[in-house]
């Protein structure tokens, strides 16, 4: 109970910090708004506003200008302000759970945030050096990750100008790996080449230079290396939240709808939801296998059973099929001993 009224006290902290950092914030700009409308007012009365300005105004417009992005430039650093006070309810609630994580579990995040810190500066190689150690592993989850890397690394030779020509075409060899699978990228790559004396900023290459690229990279790196380790992206605290956040309207109709008509019993099973609730694609993190016969998805109870066959149905549904010791598929009509069906596991 100490623990948690420490976390709070750490929490009303932020909580005081953002209201105060609120009304700033509203009389900061609510004065700003004033000062700027008055100004205005007194440019109208002025009358020529096509005109040149006078000194005095032309000054004090430039003095109004100051003061927007002063004003702005405060807020913005008061804001941030917050972020530590924030950051040191994460650390209380660690150091008062007295959850002790073992190195050796951090080290992979501790990995994957060191090359992405590297990444954000534009700093290619621990990146590189991470996806060509698993370049396999990648390939098998159809990971562009690798490529993507190497054409980054090959467009900064570029930036350099003619000074890089033979390293870049050096560079080059380092898309063969990928040259079926990505052959129209490498044939821009390689074309922009005739512009390095030019300029590729001056070419009709300039797109090779979207800053947007560094952002997407990053992107890309975290993905896949959360895929490698078997994770979501987001956390899981986070998955469930908005998995609950789409599944709760549906639900809270099904609920009225069973409440009108008085069939509760409809929802008699507890690991299971009354209706099907469609998440989404993104929302997929393992194969399930749904009985075709009774139309439930497997559980640990009721998993789903591999006749001799070769077709698949649940371990209830094939209970029911059993006549006089036989079972018949009811797909292609095998006639097979029950006992001969294997549990599989997805
Ligand atoms: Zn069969």
């Amino acid at each position: 109970m100490d623990q948690c009224v420490c976390v709070e006290r750490e929490l009303e902290k932020v909580l005081h910090k953002f209201l105060m950092y609120g009304q700033h914030c509203d009389r900061s700009l609510e004065e700003l708004l004033h000062y700027v409308s008055g100004l205005r007012q007194e440019l109208s009365n002025t009358g020529h506003l096509d005109s040149q300005l006078s000194a005095t105004l032309s000054l004090v417009m430039s003095q109004c200008c100051k003061k927007i992005k002063d004003t702005v430039q405060k807020l913005a650093l008061d804001h941030k302000d917050i972020h530590g006070s924030v950051s040191k309810v994460g650390k209380a609630i660690d150091r008062e759970s007295g959850i002790c994580i073992d190195l050796c579990q951090k080290e992979p995040f501790l990995e994957l945030n060191r090359i992405l810190e590297a990444l954000r500066v534009r700093d290619l190689r621990p990146a590189l050096e991470w996806a060509m150690a698993k370049r396999e592993r990648l390939l098998a989850l159809n990971s562009t990750l690798e490529f993507k890397l190497h054409r980054l690394y090959f467009i900064s030779l570029l930036t350099g100008g003619v000074i890089n020509q033979i390293e870049a075409l050096e560079y080059a060899k380092n898309f063969q790996p990928f040259a079926h699978q990505h052959q129209r990228d490498i044939q821009v790559l390689m074309g922009s080449l005739v512009y390095l004396r030019h300029g590729i900023a001056n070419s009709p290459y300039l797109h090779l230079l979207d800053s947007n690229q560094w952002a997407d990279i990053c992107d890309i790196f975290t993905r896949d290396a959360c895929a490698l380790l078997g994770l979501s992206v987001e956390s899981p605290l986070s998955v469930s939240f908005s998995a609950g956040c789409l599944a709760l309207p549906v639900l809270l109709n099904i609920k009225a709808v069973i409440e009108q008509r008085q069939c509760t019993g409809i929802w008699s099973q507890k690991d299971e939801l009354p209706i099907e609730i469609e998440l989404g694609k993104k929302c997929w993190y393992h194969s399930v296998f749904a009985c075709p016969i009774l139309r439930q998805q497997a559980t640990q109870s009721n998993p789903p059973m591999k006749l001799i066959c070769g077709h698949v149905i649940s371990r209830d549904a094939l209970n029911k099929l059993i006549n006089g010791g036989k079972l018949k598929c009811p797909y292609c009509p095998m006639e097979q001993a029950p006992s001969d069906a294997k549990q599989i596991y997805f």
